[in-house]
């Protein structure tokens, strides 16, 4: 069902507030790693706006690799989103990692992220499939391409064909960077799949001075949009704070991103 054979024309995935993926429009889902608080996701997501992001990004629940590290707010945290994105006009994106938060995430979000650590816990991804919302799959950092698009396919096969793929950086050798970007998914996916593709450049390089760099790169390689990570005091942040752009940093790039698409 992913495969340009089966469908040849670009799928345009309807989100809400007007706002289609995989069309003519770039788009950047932008906002902080984590929901910390109802004020830093209002912040940062009048910050989102103003500077031209269109949609909302935040974790209420969080993937950590430490189990001391803060997990995010949950439900709480969701309520915080679905009030910001009302009252931005902004649709909002945010992680499930279990079944049940599949179902808890459709009710408060517009669109659904499946992370790289879950891209192949296939009950999630069915779950995913069974629900309405559209789904933003991220490639797992020691995935294939084919791996990902095998993913997908398990979402689209229950019958939800919004899926949105994501490259947010895999693992190699080079250790100078957090993960290694993979550009090279991009046309490559263009060309197996009709579905639109996002790249990642906070997860992708894990280093704020270079991020902006490796977002016009999304842009300039053919990304459907980019879901970056942006934070009004990086330094305070709970999780993913050297990664996180500042406010000021997030605007420039906008204004850069907008000369790239007109480029391209
Ligand atoms: C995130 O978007 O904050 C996140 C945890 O992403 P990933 O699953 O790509 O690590
Ligand atoms: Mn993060």
């Amino acid at each position: 069902l992913a495969s340009r054979e089966f469908k040849r024309e670009n799928t345009v995935i309807k989100v809400s507030r007007n706002v289609d993926i995989g069309g003519k429009k770039i788009h950047v889902m932008a906002g902080p790693c984590a929901i910390e608080s109802r004020d830093l996701l209002n912040d940062t997501g009048k910050i989102v706006k103003e500077a031209g992001g269109t949609i909302l990004r935040g974790g209420a629940f969080k993937p950590r690799s430490s189990p001391y590290a803060f997990q995010g707010l949950g439900e709480e945290g969701l309520k915080y989103m679905e009030e910001a994105g009302e009252k931005l006009h902004m649709p909002t994106i945010s992680e499930a990692m279990t079944v049940d938060q599949v179902e808890l995430l459709s009710k408060y979000c517009d669109i659904i992220q499946i992370g790289a650590r879950n891209m192949q816990n296939y009950d999630l991804l069915k779950a995913a499939g069974k629900q309405k919302k559209p789904v933003l799959l991220k490639r797992g950092m020691a995935a294939t391409v084919k791996e990902l698009l095998l993913s997908a396919e398990y979402i689209l096969s229950q019958g939800n064909y919004d899926v949105i793929l994501c490259e947010r950086g895999i693992r190699t050798f080079e250790d100078s960077t957090r993960f290694t970007m993979d550009l090279n998914a991009v046309p490559v996916l263009k060309k197996f799949t009709h579905l639109p593709v996002v790249l990642d450049p906070s997860h992708g390089i894990g280093i704020r001075e270079h991020v902006g760099t490796m977002a016009k790169a999304s842009i300039a390689v053919g990304a459907d949009g980019i879901i970056i990570e942006v934070h009004p005091r990086p330094e305070e942040a709970l999780s993913d704070g050297p990664q996180s752009l500042l406010p000021e940093q997030f605007r420039n790039l906008m204004k850069e991103l907008d000369l790239v698409a007109k480029a391209v």
